[in-house]
């Protein structure tokens, strides 16, 4: 990156080089036609006989040759602002696309490890499974784990389908009136036969919301996977959907690592993930977010993370009420 970072440079200091070099040839050729002009006024008017004509046409050739310099200036500097735009064009796209291929890269890493993981987790517990005569309460953990890892590969070629999907726009979210708290509950339910006494439900207000079911399960299961993901296991994750201003507000709070200020408006990025891939230890694409955000959006909403109250962060979806 760094050569070709050179190369640019190189190539740009050659070009505003070359055209400086043009605009001062230019200005020497049009003193040197100043100078034949005033050679030629000379043999042909008198300054003495006629001085009047010889002063007008004096003015005329000192006012041309003026007229051609602020002509280079102006087109040259002109010509120098677009070729500085286009350079800080192409130079910001080619920063963006070395970012992109190293954050795909990084993807690539981490959804290889995502697959592996789990199918290696599932295949050790089903060969324990066939190999020993355990009792039932072994047999029925291990089976457990076996499931709890297949929803975890679930979620993530959901998540990897569902990306493509919104990305290519070959998904058409459904427009049905629903109740936000109701799926909340329904999703929470759920999440709580896999993680017992986690979650805190603060606040279940109904709100009619126009969505997709589908897409809005989704975005409470990132958020809430990713508050179980970055928090002890001892610390509660605390759900609440509220109303405030015609709007339904989903908050999902954590209190665990927290979120830095300079990394939250990144999180939201595709692929983005806080930190480096070789020394990481939680596992993840970081697709989850770019997701939820796409989703919140789709539903004519936003999303936002803020610092929870002591510690941790608070993610919250705003979505518009429908109207009656
Ligand atoms: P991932 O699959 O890595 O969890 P996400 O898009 O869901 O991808 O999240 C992007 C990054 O944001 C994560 O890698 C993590 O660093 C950070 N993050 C997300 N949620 C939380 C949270 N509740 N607490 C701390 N960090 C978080």
């Amino acid at each position: 990156m760094r050569f070709s970072t050179t190369i640019q440079i190189l190539l740009l200091a050659y070009i505003v080089a070359a055209y400086v070099f043009w605009g001062f040839s230019l200005q020497k050729q049009s003193v040197q036609i100043s100078e034949q002009e005033l050679i030629t006024l000379h043999s042909q008017v008198d300054s003495n006989a006629q001085p009047l004509m010889f002063a007008s046409r004096l003015h005329e050739i000192e006012d041309k040759k003026n007229r051609r310099t602020k002509q280079y200036i102006g087109e040259g500097s002109t010509f120098l602002i677009v070729i500085f735009i286009g350079a800080a064009v192409v130079y910001s796209s080619f920063r963006r696309s070395i970012r992109l291929s190293r954050q795909q890269n990084n993807f690539m890493l981490s959804v290889t490890h995502e697959l592996k993981s789990p199918i290696a987790a599932m295949k050790l517990n089903l060969q324990t499974l066939e190999r020993h005569q355990l009792d039932l309460d072994k047999r029925n953990m291990l089976i457990d784990r076996c499931v709890k890892e297949a929803n975890r590969l679930n979620d993530l070629c959901n998540n990897m389908l569902l990306a493509s999907q919104i990305e290519g726009k070959q998904y058409v979210p459904a427009k049905e009136a629903l109740n936000l708290a109701e799926i909340v509950e329904e999703s929470i339910h759920e999440y709580e036969g896999r993680y017992p006494n986690r979650f805190e439900i603060e606040e279940m207000v109904d709100t009619e919301i126009v969505g997709d079911k589908l897409l809005l399960q989704m975005a409470l299961s990132n958020l809430v996977e990713n508050a179980l993901k970055y928090t002890p296991a001892t610390k509660p994750v605390r759900i609440s959907v509220k109303k405030k201003n015609n709007c339904a507000i989903l908050q999902v709070a954590d209190e665990g690592e927290g979120i830095p200020d300079g990394e939250k408006s990144k999180i939201f990025n595709k692929f983005y993930r806080i930190g480096n891939e070789e020394t990481r230890k939680t596992k993840g694409t970081g697709l989850g977010l770019y997701l939820t955000s796409k989703i919140a959006r789709q539903h004519k909403g936003k999303i936002t993370v803020k610092d929870n109250d002591p510690v941790g962060s608070l993610f919250e979806i705003t979505i518009p009420i429908a109207k009656g």
